[in-house]
């Protein structure tokens, strides 16, 4: 079953077309990734679909309701969480106060438990859990934007960038992680990555953004199989019958 579905959605910083036109499935339980350049919009996609931006056209469903025109708030309450790019951690507030905002929008208790749950994926936080959460390195700060991501209980979890600023050592970490979340919690995954590298190792099913259009989608593995996508993101050189690299080669989803 289809958990998202995005149907030609076009989105628009004033005159600026973001987006142009995209349409994604996401199904229940997968990890799916958005491939793409700086500015290709997938920033853009994420804040369309988590209703921080407003799609101009097109249609954003969600385990079976229309999201256009929802607030933010509902939606999280919905099951969406939206781990924004940049891990907006409250920096004055403590690790265990910044979890317990992520939970401000669902009803019900098993907070406590939910914190518990937390802390057992991120050991790390447990220890710091009075510390303010401005004082935390980089990768802890996007562990606990993952962790209060996951105190609304979602079904489906948007992480954007989830690498950004963070050694391979504990980008691999983060990934792991969110490879048990998906496999163990059961919380499917929609990624923002620009290394590639990750991303494709670690979801299911991939697309490619570019000029905010889908140009192309497809399993992870076929999509590590690509020449362009080995090519284009992969940094793979190909080399030329006269044994010299090519770097002009012209992508053949155009
Ligand atoms: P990055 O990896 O750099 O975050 P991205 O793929 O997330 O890139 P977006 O941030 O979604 O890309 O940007 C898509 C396009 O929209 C770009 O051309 C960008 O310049 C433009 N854009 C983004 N934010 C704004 C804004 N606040 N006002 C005007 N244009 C914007």
């Amino acid at each position: 079953m289809n958990l998202l579905e995005l149907r030609n959605v076009e989105s628009f910083y004033g005159a600026i077309m973001a987006l142009r036109g995209v349409s994604i499935d996401v199904t229940e339980g997968e990890i799916v990734t958005i491939l793409g350049a700086n500015g290709a919009g997938k920033t853009t996609l994420m804040k369309t679909i988590s209703g921080l931006m407003d799609a101009e056209k097109g249609t954003i469903d969600f385990n079976g309701q229309r999201l256009n025109g929802m607030e933010p708030d509902r939606i999280v309450a919905q099951g969406l969480a939206h781990v924004p790019e940049g891990r907006e951690v409250f920096p004055y507030l403590s690790v265990e106060e910044n979890l317990r905002m992520g939970a401000y929008a669902r009803k019900g208790g098993g907070v406590a438990e939910d914190i518990e749950l937390v802390y057992s994926y991120f050991p790390i936080l447990k220890e710091r859990r009075a510390q303010s959460a401005g004082f935390l390195s980089g990768g802890q700060q996007q562990m606990l934007a993952i962790g209060r991501g996951l105190m609304a209980r979602p079904k489906l979890m948007l992480l954007d960038e989830p690498s950004l600023g963070l050694s391979p050592l504990l980008t691999q970490e983060i990934f792991a992680i969110i490879k048990r979340l998906n496999a163990e919690q059961g919380v499917t995954m929609l990624l923002v990555e620009q290394n590639a590298h990750v991303a494709l190792n670690t979801a299911h099913k991939g697309y490619v953004l570019e000029m905010g259009r889908i140009v192309m989608a497809d399993s992870c593995a076929a999509l590590k199989a690509s020449d362009d996508i080995q090519e284009f993101y992969l940094g793979k050189q190909e080399d030329s019958q006269r044994g010299q690299k090519r770097w002009k080669r012209r992508k053949t989803w155009r």
